[in-house]
């Protein structure tokens, strides 16, 4: 399926819920979400009860918008995490955390997961010291994410660096602001990821 390339506060509205895709727009007066937090469109307002399967439906898509992901690399998530031990709703959310595009996001090193993709893809970072332009990355525990020497004037990284102490850094990562650096001190348990998700409904929907 092809990637959405409409408004993305649309998705807010859609899914009922702040997905913080905006960066520092999300966090102003302009978000849309708080201007009008009911559904888009002409029959918005009227925000039906959704059936067994509509629920599921709207959890799956919530997460996948809030990370980013397209319906096929969503679904190979979803099949890496069902091959692990464990629990597979949570190890879906795992996996998804650990993506290098939600790591610099989560340092702070951009303001949304959306500018987080582009700057890896632009060769911004550097993980244990080499290249890495590939979003979807895996890190791993005691992995260390820099920016490069050359990117770290960039103005947005900048900005974004600035409004971490409001947003705070997950507990399983660390921070040297000063060197621009993020150490992976272990992988998030369910508990760390704090926002409102009920990933079993997305297990009970890919499992019919
Ligand atoms: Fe969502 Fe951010 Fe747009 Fe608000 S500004 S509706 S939080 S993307």
């Amino acid at each position: 399926m092809a990637r959405y390339r409409g408004s993305v506060c649309r998705l807010c509205r859609r899914e009922n819920l702040k997905l913080y895709l905006k960066g520092e727009r999300c966090f102003s007066e302009k978000c849309a979400f708080d201007r009008r937090s009911y559904a888009p469109g002409q029959h918005g307002q009227r925000r039906g009860k959704y059936s067994d399967y509509g629920v599921q439906l709207r959890e799956k898509q919530k997460v996948k918008r809030l990370y980013g992901l397209s319906e096929k690399q969503f679904r190979l998530f979803f099949h890496k995490a069902d091959r692990q031990k464990g629990i597979t709703g949570t190890n879906l959310l795992v996996l998804l955390e650990r993506r290098l595009d939600n790591i610099v996001y989560r340092l702070g090193f951009t303001n949304s997961r959306t500018q987080g993709r582009h700057f890896v893809r632009h060769n911004h970072f550097r993980v244990n010291g080499k290249k890495v332009n590939i979003p979807s990355y895996l890190i791993e525990v005691g992995d260390v994410i820099e920016i490069k020497e050359k990117s770290k004037k960039i103005q947005c990284v900048e900005e974004a660096l600035s409004a971490i102490e409001r947003r705070g850094v997950p507990p399983w990562l660390e921070l040297e602001k000063d060197k621009y650096k993020g150490t992976v001190k272990s992988f998030p348990v369910r508990e760390d990821i704090t926002m409102p998700i009920q990933e079993q409904l997305v297990v009970e929907l890919y499992s019919k």
